[in-house]
């Protein structure tokens, strides 16, 4: 018989983004702050953010390290190049993931991840063992050639819509 509780019970994709989100709150980049975990069935094997390598400077000690770089974006119909500022102090939380688990538990997993992933991060992904990966925040400027990396690879590839962070996660990212 169906308890009061149910209808407030979390489904597993919102406990599991929930835990990702809170694992972001641990990133000590300003511009950035992504996390991730490593599901197998409904076991947690693994979490990760981004942030610089154990035991040098991070963002908060020593500032961001911001790279420009240019991408070609579409401006009113129109291929243009746009200079982005990008901070290359960190380890992105998807490779900082693929560092701290190993591959027997990966395989056959899912990733759950806060922001659609770049595309070298979703390069090592494919090669990793995961099956599926579920994001929230869309991330344009990879996401047409991820998208066919992962239909090639026959990885599941899924954005939670009618997803709602919690509260005190919350942060407005820089694209
Ligand atoms: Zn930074
Ligand atoms: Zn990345």
């Amino acid at each position: 018989m169906a308890t009061g509780n149910d209808a407030l019970r979390k489904d597993w994709d919102t406990y599991f983004m929930d835990i990702a989100y809170m694992v972001s709150t641990r990133s000590r980049c300003p511009r950035r702050h992504v996390g991730t975990v490593l599901v197998q069935g409904k076991k947690l094997l693994g979490t990760a953010y981004n942030g610089a390598p154990m035991g040098v400077q991070d963002c908060e000690e020593a500032g961001c390290m911001i790279a420009e770089q240019y991408e070609v974006q579409l401006i009113d119909g129109k291929e243009q190049m746009v200079k982005k500022q990008r901070c290359i102090r960190t380890i992105h939380a998807e490779q900082n993931l693929l560092l701290f688990t190993d591959r027997a538990d990966r395989e056959g997993s899912t990733v759950y991840v806060t922001d659609q992933p770049c595309w070298t991060c979703a390069n090592m992904l494919a090669n990793s063992g995961i099956v599926e990966i579920v994001y929230h925040r869309s991330y344009p400027k990879d996401s047409d050639k991820v998208h066919n990396l992962m239909a090639g690879k026959g990885i599941v590839f899924r954005q939670l819509n009618h997803y709602e962070p919690p509260p005190q996660a919350g942060m407005e990212v820089t694209q």
